[in-house]
């Protein structure tokens, strides 16, 4: 039998919701280990378009009411957190954008003027004009109109790479999770064979959830995973873009945002309407013929002619939607020693950590003492989308 390891605070899944909370943890003098099978970050976490949203979009078909709006605090505590005096020190996390953008191509200066006119966007818009427009959208041709939403964009892979940091030695790869029980309690976990205990177990593997709990024989809480067809475009003449354009209806028919390659050109993230249910049932090539057109609609001035495309699939994972989850909130069901948790959006990691704290408070967990993290290898780092298919 190998020998037992033990720590405070077992997280299995490494991307965003694992990464923030372990090096929260760890801030607050926590032991902690997080498992991860595949690559930090690689599941939704780096396929994300690192939006950090403070609800306007969600404000724009009226689901945000006020009322719980942990969101719209959200781009304070990430500020504050990447100029190192949050909750985590983020120094050094590329920045992409300050703002991003909410634009409508057009015709539909009636219903923004009531949209911004709401309870929940004022005081939180700008609009914006002339050089202050989006470089991509800098144009004799462009007639619409910009606002700047106080929602930063943020380089995903260097978020990673320094919650990675953050973790000290607290990282491991393993891909096979099993239940540890003691007189049929579950006390810890299995990892390749390999057991540790802890007072508490946190599952935020985002689609893997599921499996993982179907292997621990526990049931709830229920999963959905949400399919998107993205976009990607990457060529010598695309600008930086990072905006929601509007379509009249209640979701941006595109949202845009703009990474840098390694090779130093810029690639377009194509995601929004999209992206959604029409977007899913194409094909690849449907899809990229569909975002062709789209941007060619929107950006006729954008000669395209050596750009490249690609399609990403990707589902995000979410806790089963009932009456009771706003889109506003990070979930997190727990159960004795076992806490499931998804942020539903990467900006909501701080939410998800804020709610395993308070449950650990709540329970009267506190930090002990344990040996040195057990010998297993570290999890790499996920390489963006952008440089697996248009490198
Ligand atoms: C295309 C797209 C765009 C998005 N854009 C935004 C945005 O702009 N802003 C925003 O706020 N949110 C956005 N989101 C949502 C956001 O990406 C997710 O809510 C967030 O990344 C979820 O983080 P997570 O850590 O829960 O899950 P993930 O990032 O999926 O991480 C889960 C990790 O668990 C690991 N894992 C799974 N099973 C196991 C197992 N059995 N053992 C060990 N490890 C396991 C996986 O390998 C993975 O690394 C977007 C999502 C998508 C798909």
């Amino acid at each position: 039998m190998p020998q037992t390891h033990s720590t405070d605070i077992l997280i299995v899944g490494g991307g965003i919701a694992g990464l923030w909370l372990n090096a929260r943890l760890r801030r607050l003098g926590y032991s902690t280990l997080l498992v991860e099978r595949d690559s930090l970050g690689g599941g939704q976490s780096v396929k994300s378009q690192g939006i950090i949203h403070g609800g306007a979009k969600y404000a724009l078909h009226g689901a945000l009411t006020g009322a719980s709006e942990a969101i719209a605090d959200m781009p304070r505590r990430w500020r504050e957190a990447l100029a190192g005096s949050g909750e985590l020190d983020l120094c050094g996390v590329r920045i992409l954008s300050e703002s991003h953008y909410l634009w409508s191509p057009g015709t539909l200066a009636g219903n923004l003027t009531s949209f911004f006119a709401s309870k929940a966007v004022r005081g939180r818009v700008d609009q914006v004009k002339g050089s202050d427009l989006p470089p991509a959208l800098q144009h004799p041709k462009f007639k619409g109109k910009v606002y700047r939403l106080a929602e930063l964009v943020l380089d995903v892979p260097s978020l990673i790479a320094r919650l990675a940091e953050l973790a000290g030695d607290s990282l491991v790869a393993a891909s096979l999770i099993e239940p540890l029980r003691d007189n049929g309690e579950l006390c810890g976990l299995l990892i390749d064979g390999m057991p540790v205990r802890a007072q508490r177990i946190v599952l935020s593997a985002g689609a893997g959830t599921a499996e993982l709990l179907a292997s621990l024989g526990v049931n709830q809480p229920a999963q959905q995973l949400r399919p998107l067809h993205m976009v990607l475009a990457k060529g010598p003449a695309l600008k930086p873009l990072y905006a929601h354009c509007l379509g009249g209806g209640p979701k941006p028919r595109v949202t845009v945002t703009t990474h840098p390659a390694a090779d130093g050109q810029w690639v377009w993230y194509l995601g929004g309407d999209l992206a959604e249910a029409d977007g899913v049932a194409r094909d690849a090539a449907s899809q990229i013929k569909a975002a062709q057109q789209e941007m060619a609609e929107l950006l006729p001035w954008v000669d395209q002619a050596q750009t490249r495309w690609a399609t990403l699939r990707v589902d995000r994972a979410e806790p089963a939607q009932s009456g009771l989850v706003r889109p506003d909130n990070a979930f997190l069901a727990d159960q004795g020693r076992l806490l499931v948790g998804w942020p539903t959006k990467l900006a909501l990691a701080p939410d998800l950590s804020e709610r395993v704290c308070a449950a650990l408070q709540r329970d009267g967990i506190r930090p002990g003492q344990h040996p040195a993290a057990p010998p297993l290898p570290r999890p790499p780092l996920a390489r963006p989308a952008w440089e697996e298919l248009l490198p």
